[in-house]
C-alpha cells in the first residue's frame, strides 16, 4: 500500500486498512457491495472532451458522487474527475486525508505561487510527471447539498483542483508537459497496455 509522500496517510486509508484487518471477512463482503466503475483511461474519447456544467444539483448527483468516492477509494487515487468513470458532467470527488468531498461546477478564481510535484494521474496509470503548477488556488463551486462553497487551498489540495479541472476541460497531465517530454511519454503510452499497469507506482488524482 502507497503513503503520499509529503503529506499524511489519508484518514479512510488508515480506517479502511484497520477494519479490514481486524475482520478480514470484510474485505470480501465490502468489494461486493461497492459500486464502482472502471477508470477511463488513456486514448478514451471520453477524457479528450469538455464536461458540461451541472445545471440541477438533485439526488442523482450524490449517487454519482457516492460511487465516485468508492471508485477512488478502490483505485487509490487522491482525486477522481467524472469523465474518468465516462460521465460527461462538471464534478469531481477528492479526499487529501480529510474525508470525502465532491464540488459541482469548479473554477479557480485565483492562483499564486509555483509548486513542483510528481503527479500521477489515474487514467495514465504508473507515470509519473514533475509538474509546476500555481501553488496556492482559490476554488469556487457548489457542494452536493447544493450550497455555494470557496475554498483556499495549497500544495497538494490546490494540486488535486487544478488536476480534476483539467479533466473537466478535456485535459490530461500529458498536456501540462514539454513538448520533447509529450512525445516520450507519448511513444512509452503506445508501448504499452494500460489495462495491466499496477496501479501501486504512487499517488494519482
Ligand atoms: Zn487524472
Amino acid at each position: 500500500m502507497w503513503i503520499p509522500s509529503g503529506c499524511e496517510q489519508p484518514r479512510w486509508l488508515k480506517k479502511a486498512a484497520g477494519t479490514l484487518a481486524a475482520k478480514p471477512e470484510l474485505a470480501t463482503a465490502t468489494k461486493e457491495i461497492m459500486a464502482t466503475h472502471p477508470v477511463r483511461l488513456f486514448g478514451d474519447p471520453v477524457l479528450k472532451q469538455r464536461s458540461r456544467e451541472v445545471e440541477d444539483v438533485n439526488g442523482s448527483l450524490v449517487t454519482l458522487a457516492e460511487s465516485m468516492y468508492e471508485t477512488m477509494y478502490e483505485a487509490l487515487g487522491l482525486g477522481l474527475a467524472a469523465p474518468q468513470i465516462g460521465v460527461q458532467r462538471r464534478i469531481f470527488t477528492y479526499d487529501t486525508g480529510e474525508g470525502p468531498h465532491a464540488i459541482i461546477n469548479p473554477e479557480i478564481v485565483e492562483a499564486s505561487g509555483e509548486w513542483s510535484y510528481n503527479e500521477g494521474c489515474l487514467s495514465v496509470p504508473g507515470m509519473h510527471f514533475e509538474i509546476v503548477r500555481p501553488k496556492v488556488v482559490t476554488l469556487r463551486g457548489i457542494g452536493l447539498d447544493g450550497d455555494a462553497l470557496e475554498i483556499e487551498a495549497d500544495e497538494i489540495l490546490a494540486r488535486v483542483f487544478q488536476h480534476e479541472i483539467d479533466h473537466l476541460d478535456g485535459m490530461l497531465l500529458l498536456d501540462r508537459l514539454e513538448p520533447d517530454e509529450r512525445k516520450r511519454a507519448l511513444r512509452a503510452l503506445r508501448e504499452q497496455d494500460l489495462a495491466t499497469i499496477p496501479r501501486s507506482a504512487g499517488p494519482a488524482l
